[in-house]
């Protein structure tokens, strides 16, 4: 298996992974969806709302807010207080406004520095004169398998890598129009593709070429891999605990052969 990064900053990735599979690479992107935990508020408290929206509403605006840290929280049906809630498996954050007010997710007042909200500049609420809001907010880990608000890949998403060939061409032409992204130029007689990454596959220059001489085809065995964070966690954290959990569910099968088998 080889790797080569294009792009790699907090918030996005992009590589080439080759000498793989299809289903190693979905199993990766179904990973990096369900699999990775993070920390999301999942209770609240609300001891004043006289703001125009319901506590209901409010809560679930809340719960979708991407929130940072966690990685010394355990998901509290896992946790040794029996979902009694303790320092191990939830998090307070407190908010407690009056309007006339814009109310933003950094106005959360959070029990644990590590655990605040992944951008500081998300509006929760507008509050008009004399409206109060006076809640605490429980954050507590999960996955997606439980809860959409726990996905932290936003995006995750490979396709095969475009291999593009020309043979005897009689300069025609007619692919250069064809081609929707505008990637194939035409240099002193030949067609060139000039940025591979970019090309979707889509034939539409193989069914504009009069000779027949074109041919685009996707590499079985690489793959160009897009994922993209909330800003829960960084890309590369993303990308290694994904790759942790396959790891934990082919050792557990392991261990399961080796026991029954
Ligand atoms: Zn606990």
């Amino acid at each position: 298996m080889d790797l080569e990064f294009l792009e790699l900053t907090d918030r996005q990735v992009r590589f080439i992974i080759s000498e793989t599979t299809p289903a190693f690479v979905n199993s990766m992107r179904r990973s990096m969806i369900a699999d990775v935990e993070s920390m999301s508020i999942d209770e609240v408290n609300f001891y004043n709302n006289t703001s125009v929206l319901f506590d209901e509403m409010l809560a679930l605006r809340l719960g979708l807010l991407p929130l940072t840290g966690g990685g010394n929280y355990v998901p509290a049906s896992s946790c040794s207080c029996n979902g009694e809630g303790c320092f191990q498996c939830q998090v307070s954050l407190t908010l407690n406004v009056k309007g006339p007010v814009t109310v933003y997710s950094r106005d959360l007042a959070s029990s644990d520095p590590e655990v605040i909200p992944a951008d500081g500049d998300i509006p929760i609420i507008k509050l008009f004169k004399d409206q109060e809001l006076m809640l605490e907010a429980i954050a507590r880990k999960g996955s997606a398998k439980d809860h959409t608000k726990f996905q932290s890949a936003i995006a995750a998403s490979y396709k095969h890598l475009p291999k593009f060939s020309v043979k005897d061409c009689n300069g025609c032409k007619e692919c250069v129009e064809a081609c929707p992204k505008q990637i194939i130029k035409d240099e002193g007689g030949v067609v060139r593709l000039t940025d591979e990454l970019q090309c979707t596959l889509c034939s539409l220059c193989v069914e504009a070429c009069e000779s027949g001489a074109l041919s685009v085809t996707g590499d079985p065995h690489s793959f160009v891999f897009y994922a993209e964070s909330d800003g829960s966690m960084s890309c590369k954290y993303l990308l290694t605990a994904s790759v942790e959990s396959m790891s934990k569910r082919a050792n557990e099968l392991a261990n399961f052969v080796e026991t029954f088998a």
